[in-house]
């Protein structure tokens, strides 16, 4: 099935304007990695986004997105990235079908999370950038525990950090700053130096304070489907 020109040209715009940012912070855009957020969405959007190229996707909800990689694993090249809360009572079962888990953001996820079983994950450390603990993520007093215990478990590589700019403000400043929480990590785990922020209204900003890995949903997909 071809997909919907509409689709095709907001991804083309969306990678074109991922580029000029790159270009424009004296980044090289390779090193860039655009996830679609497929959430709330059906299956087929997965397979239209994966005909025009893509091949990173992600979700926030572990029976969503399991559903989905189940019914796309036709689809070559498919990596699947989570990235909202995960239950550590599902995290068995998310480590099956994941590529990443970009929201580690407590000791009990990754301990569930852990296998030593010669297989491995990437894993990115979910700081919380802002003073409300609703919003998700590990608050910045905890970081450098959870990086070590990441480093501890078996079957995970900690690839770098990850943060969702906080509702208000200016989003610069916010991504400077875990720009520098992602040194932090560094001093750690020298590998670990990939940074996962940005989304479909602040990823220049993202981008300019060196992001690695974005989280594109709306901007790329269109407006979302009420969940069900
Ligand atoms: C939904 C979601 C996104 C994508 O958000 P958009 O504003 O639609 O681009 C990115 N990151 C996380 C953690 C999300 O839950």
């Amino acid at each position: 099935m071809t997909p919907p020109d509409e689709l095709r040209a907001r991804v083309d715009d969306v990678l074109g304007r991922i580029d000029d940012s790159a270009r424009s912070a004296g980044r090289d855009p390779d090193e860039i990695t655009t996830i679609v957020v497929t959430k709330f969405h059906p299956e087929q959007l997965v397979r239209d986004l994966h005909a025009l190229g893509v091949r990173d996707v992600g979700e926030n909800r572990h029976q969503e997105a399991q559903a989905k990689a189940l019914a796309t694993a036709d689809l070559d090249g498919l990596h699947w990235h989570f990235v909202g809360q995960l239950q550590s009572k599902k995290a068995r079962q998310a480590r099956a079908y994941v590529r990443a888990v970009h929201s580690l953001d407590r000791d009990s996820v990754v301990d569930a999370l852990g296998v030593d079983d010669g297989t491995t994950i990437d894993g990115f450390v979910q700081v919380n950038l802002t003073d409300d603990p609703g919003r998700g993520g590990v608050a910045e007093s905890g970081l450098e525990a959870l990086v070590e215990r990441v480093v501890a478990t078996p079957g995970i590589l900690l690839r770098g950090v990850m943060a969702v700019a906080p509702l208000e403000g200016d989003p610069r400043p916010a991504f400077a700053h875990l720009r520098s929480l992602s040194d932090r990590v560094r001093r750690l785990a020298p590998e670990a130096d990939r940074i996962s922020a940005g989304m479909s209204h602040d990823f220049a900003e993202a981008i300019a304070e060196g992001a690695t890995h974005l989280r594109i949903g709306t901007a790329i997909t269109g407006n979302r489907p009420e969940p069900r």
